[in-house]
């Protein structure tokens, strides 16, 4: 008898309610029980054409139909391997990536991509699945074992330990190399510790990543600002290759009132709470400008600081490049989402905020992103009151390791340019993730660092 296809009862993964959730910095998505997992992977149609399908989707080509037939089978080990195999994380891949862009997007159930038509039904939950096997081998403490190759005598430096310098360092100790990662921070995992809430992303699994990476022979060098604390220079010429994986930085405003004292950065606030756990001033009232991650990331935390959050976003919902749902969390919690509306001024009284003004916005044509352009609409400014602005745009690149070394040509917005290879223009070095991409997602520089791996490995061994 033909399986019969369960387009709509996808199983929901269940959530703490919004009233508890703002009273704690503890995850809100409770992950999927195994019964549950085991019924939803049951969904899967198991597609010959996935590869056109659902792994298309994935950034990083995961054999999503391999992973899921293991959960079917209740191999849950068999299920990591193979999600491992492309993404080392996924745990963190399952939780933070915004899937129904990605794999679920692209689930027949929801969208057949090879006939390019909007299908009938709800996607796989690909992500939740993913996360339920990552957190079912963290949490039961069972072994997977990771071997390295024998040693080859080379040495690699790595500087920057989010995504890309991760994937990149893997891969590098996988192949029997010697791999030194420089951080700035005292702790691994970049934007993914200091910049995500636990709240989206607990910290324990970046502890359980770190331990594994100890375990793969790889040294961390943590509190050293490559370019400050030791040059680029002294460690391209201690190191037989490098990768240049810093990231993007903190960005700017360059709103009239941005120098008023409570304005801040979106990361300044996410760093400050998520790495040293401080109670950041917001007053009694903020806003956020930004529709991306970031600006949700510092709406989930103001929330749980206590403070009344708006949301200040110059296009739609439909065009913000953060995940759905998370709108719909941050709402469901108690922010205020004002779309369409594009701050003008910060308004100061005895140089602190007071208020913000905005003029409303309607779409226009396309502009170069392929998203309707907003334009302002006549007379239609109006005043927030407030006693904070936090800004979540315009990140910059952060070129302090790179930036005494002129060889490393830069684009025009002062990230690295690459070639196909990751190569930069200087000999043996390399570079990936956001610092030349100018800010994307975690699996794609975990993609990017994974890849650069390949080549510096045929780069050491003159197999290039
Ligand atoms: C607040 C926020 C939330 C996000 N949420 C999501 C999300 O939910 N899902 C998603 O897919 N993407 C998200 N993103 C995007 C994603 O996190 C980034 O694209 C990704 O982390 C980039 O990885 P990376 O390794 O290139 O850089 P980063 O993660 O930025 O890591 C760079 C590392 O380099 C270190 N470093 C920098 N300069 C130096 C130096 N001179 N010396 C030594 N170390 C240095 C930094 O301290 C940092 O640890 C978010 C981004 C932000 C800012
Ligand atoms: S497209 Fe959807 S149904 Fe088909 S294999 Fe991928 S996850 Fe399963």
């Amino acid at each position: 008898m033909p399986k019969k296809i369960r387009y709509f009862d996808r199983n929901k993964e269940p959530f703490l309610s919004p009233e508890e959730r703002v009273k704690t910095f503890k995850e809100y998505a409770l992950g999927f029980s195994v019964n549950m997992a085991v019924d939803e992977a049951k969904r899967c149609l198991f597609c010959k054409d996935a590869e056109k399908r659902c792994i298309k989707g994935c950034p990083i080509h995961v054999d999503i139909p391999g992973f899921i037939k293991k959960i079917t089978e209740g191999d849950l080990v068999g299920a990591y391997k193979k999600i491992i195999e492309t993404d080392i994380f996924p745990s963190i891949c399952g939780r933070v990536c915004p899937q129904e862009r990605q794999c679920e997007g692209s689930c027949i159930l929801y969208y057949d991509t090879v006939r390019n038509r909007k299908n009938k039904g709800l996607p796989v939950s690909i992500g939740a699945l993913e996360k339920f096997v990552g957190d079912f081998i963290r949490i039961s403490g069972i072994e997977i074992e990771e071997i390295p190759d024998p040693p080859t005598g080379k040495r690699v430096a790595i500087i920057g330990a989010g995504p890309a310098g991760l994937g990149c360092a893997y891969d590098l100790a996988m192949k029997g190399h010697k791999v030194y990662v420089y951080e700035a921070l005292p702790k691994i995992g970049g934007v993914m510790t200091y910049g995500i809430p636990s709240a989206r992303l607990s910290k324990e699994i970046i502890d359980y990543e770190y331990e594994r990476f100890k375990k793969l022979g790889v040294e961390f060098i943590f509190g050293c600002v490559v370019g400050r604390s030791k040059s680029l220079r002294e460690i391209i010429n201690e190191y037989d290759a490098v990768f240049i994986a810093s990231g993007y930085g903190r960005g700017r405003l360059g709103l009239k009132g941005d120098d008023l004292e409570n304005v801040y950065s979106a990361i300044e606030v996410l760093m400050r709470v998520n790495l040293f756990g401080e109670r950041v001033d917001l007053g009694k009232k903020t806003v956020i400008i930004g529709g991306g991650f970031t600006a949700i990331d510092a709406a989930i935390t103001a929330l749980r600081l206590g403070v009344e959050t708006h949301v200040v976003y110059r296009r739609t919902r439909e065009t913000s490049s953060a995940r759905q749902e998370e709108w719909d969390h941050i709402k469901e919690e108690g922010a205020f989402i004002h779309w369409l509306t594009q701050p003008v001024e910060i308004l100061g009284e005895e140089g602190k905020v007071r208020g913000i003004k905005c003029i409303k916005m309607t779409l226009g044509e396309k502009d170069e992103s392929g998203r309707p352009r907003p334009v302002p609409v006549p007379n239609s400014e109006h005043i927030i009151d407030c006693d904070s602005v936090i800004f979540a745009i315009g990140q910059d690149p952060n070129p302090v390791s790179y930036e005494d070394v002129p060889e490393i040509k830069r684009d025009k917005w002062g990230g690295i340019m690459v070639n196909e290879r990751y190569e930069t223009t200087l000999e043996g070095v390399f570079a990936g993730g956001d610092v030349i991409s100018g800010g994307d997602t975690v699996v794609k520089a975990l993609a990017q660092g994974r890849e650069a791996a390949k080549f510096i490995h045929e780069y050491l061994m003159g197999t290039k």
